[in-house]
């Protein structure tokens, strides 16, 4: 299962998109964009909520079980 986070869903004028086949590497991920390209160095729980809330989840090749 990939999971998917793309900065526009939180309303970011960005394209960035990130990948990740576990939520924790995501958001270890998120963390570091938002840190590097958004200026963003502490994500609070309150934006790692958010941004898992629109997170969306695909799996290539497999039916949804
Ligand atoms: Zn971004």
């Amino acid at each position: 299962m990939t999971l998917e986070f793309r900065c526009r869903d939180v309303g970011v004028v960005c394209k960035g998109k990130i990948r990740s086949d576990n939520e924790e590497d995501l958001i270890a991920q998120i963390a570091k964009h938002a840190d590097e390209v958004h200026d963003v160095p502490n994500l609070t729980q309150t934006l790692v909520n958010y941004a898992k809330s629109t997170v969306t989840s695909s799996s290539p090749g497999e039916s949804e079980s």
